[in-house]
């Protein structure tokens, strides 16, 4: 009989986590919520165990999933991005019911959960990072604190959630009378999104780019990495398009960034796949921000330069096996960019349009072209859970190689009945920075015309849509 794995999580990373759950030969459990009943992921498993009418409330819930992993005879838990994937008690739970759970060990998730924490660890470690404070006291205290620092370092500042995460819970201040304001909501902000009110500040950098890097460490202390990402294009603080390996940074300092990511997940004791933040500024200084105990939505841009498998490794080393390469073997090549295919509107402030119904599906294909998706066409998009429908990585053996292949998927890309950020991304891949590769985490609010087109509500277009509605009805096997 086969091992099985379960999958705790929905969406595109579900399907992600099958595919090579089921490559290395074990069976797939997915679990499911009710608005989710017709999602793909159920599909794609071995087996789907129905958790509860949530929503996000079964699939946070450590005893439940623990108990269908046990009862379903699953050997191992792996709990993608998102819901469970940066809790301990997951990591806790799994380790006295005898469970593996596929990622770091739970004291350095919990470690590193907690921003001032893992600051104070990479500090220790000699790792450069912008000036912060400890935790905030509780009450007006805290408040003093906070304009103290502010006096003495200047505005603006940040002031962040210290379980925060996914870009909420931070703020960006600009005065002291808005840290007046805003110090006490952030608190109580915190305490309800992530159950903790710890908040402190840091500095803000200007204009910074943000490089990521992707980590893979084993059991026996073998750390690698697989190279930087550069995630600056973002909205609300959350990644929009991301690239590997950061572009525009010169070989030396790409390597000091990398050697100095590989530190810092030994500085934690680190195992398993992870990635470490960096801001970078226009002096090409770069700052630690934050490690992500986990597998990361753009991890894909990484596959596609590197040639490895994240997901099968870290399956693999959960299994107790060691790295079978060294940091020599890891040869970096091309260019890889992923942008996050959302049902939201951008014209209406990244608005999500849960709750509507795809009509028409059509994806682009061919060579350098990677899908990660899990809607289809009549699939109604619950609107409890977050907006990704699909992730669209390209690559390209030279930067313009991708960006003009990018250009063709995104024309040949067809999807009706949400609004996506596709037409968004169309303007993207023509503008003359984008193509330069000149972009920090401001380049939204600096390039408004991003924000310029209209839908085609010709008649010829309505009716194109129709027919192919009309032609594709019978073939939905979801339909309610
Ligand atoms: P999260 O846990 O939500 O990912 P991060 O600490 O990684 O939070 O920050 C998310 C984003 O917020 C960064 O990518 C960057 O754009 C912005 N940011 C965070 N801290 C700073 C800072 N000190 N200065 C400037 N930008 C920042
Ligand atoms: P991938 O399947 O490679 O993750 P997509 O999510 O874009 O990439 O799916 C590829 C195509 O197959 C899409 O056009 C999608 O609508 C279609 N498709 C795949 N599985 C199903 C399904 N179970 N029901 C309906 N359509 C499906
Ligand atoms: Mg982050």
């Amino acid at each position: 009989m086969k091992k099985k794995i379960l999958v705790a999580n929905r969406g595109e990373i579900a399907i992600r986590l099958i595919r090579a759950i089921q490559e290395l030969d074990y069976e797939a459990i997915a679990v499911y919520e009710t608005p989710d009943r017709h999602s793909r992921h159920l599909r794609a498993a071995d087996e789907a165990v129905w958790i509860g009418d949530g929503p996000r409330k079964d699939y946070l819930d450590v005893e439940k999933i623990i108990g269908t992993a046990l009862r379903s005879g699953a050997v191992a838990i792996h709990p993608g991005y998102g819901f469970l994937a940066e809790n301990p008690d997951l990591a806790r739970a799994c380790e006295n019911a005898g469970l593996i759970f596929i990622g770091p060990p739970c004291d350095v998730i919990e470690n590193l959960g907690s921003k001032v924490m893992a600051r104070q660890i990479m500090a220790e470690a000699g790792i450069a990072m912008v000036p912060g404070t400890q935790n905030l006291s509780a009450g007006d205290k805290g408040l003093k604190e906070a304009l103290t620092f502010a006096d003495q370092y200047g505005y603006p500042i940040m002031l962040k959630a210290t379980s925060g995460g996914g870009g909420r819970g931070i703020r960006r201040i600009e005065n002291a009378a808005e840290l007046q304001e805003q110090y006490p909501i952030a608190r109580s902000e915190a305490k309800a999104a992530f159950n903790d009110d710890s908040v402190y500040l840091e500095k803000v950098v200007l204009k910074p780019r943000h490089v990521e890097v992707q980590i893979l460490a084993d059991k026996s202390g073998n750390t690698v990495h697989l190279g930087t990402r550069d995630c600056s294009i973002q909205r609300r603080n959350q990644k929009l398009v991301e690239i590997a390996p950061a572009f525009q940074i010169g070989h030396e300092l790409q390597e000091e960034i990398c050697q100095t990511a590989v530190k810092a997940a030994k500085a934690a004791g680190y195992f398993n796949a992870g990635t470490v933040e960096f801001l970078l500024d226009s002096d090409d200084k770069y700052y630690f921000m934050e490690v992500n105990t986990r597998l990361q939505v753009e991890h894909t841009v990484t596959e596609m330069i590197t040639g490895i498998d994240i997901v099968r490794s870290q399956i693999n080393l959960a299994m107790g096996q060691d790295l079978d390469f060294t940091q020599d073997d890891v040869k970096i090549r091309g260019h890889a960019i992923e942008m996050r295919i959302n049902a939201e509107d951008p014209q209406n402030n990244f608005m999500p349009e849960g709750g509507k119904t795809i009509s028409v599906y059509r994806s682009p294909g061919g060579y350098g072209v990677r899908l990660d998706g899990f809607c289809y066409q009549g699939f109604t998009i619950p609107e409890a859970y977050d907006s990704l429908l699909v992730k669209l990585t390209v690559f390209g053996w030279s930067w313009k190689e991708t960006v003009d292949r990018l250009r063709r998927c995104l024309t040949n890309y067809v999807i009706t009945g949400p609004k996506t950020t596709i037409p968004f991304y169309l303007n993207l891949v023509e503008d003359e920075d984008f193509q330069k590769g000149v972009f920090d985490t401001s380049y939204l609010e600096t390039h408004e015309h991003l924000f310029h087109y209209q839908e085609d509500n010709s008649e010829v277009n309505k009716l194109a849509r129709l027919i192919a509605e009309i032609h594709y009805r019978g073939e939905n096997r979801y339909a309610k």
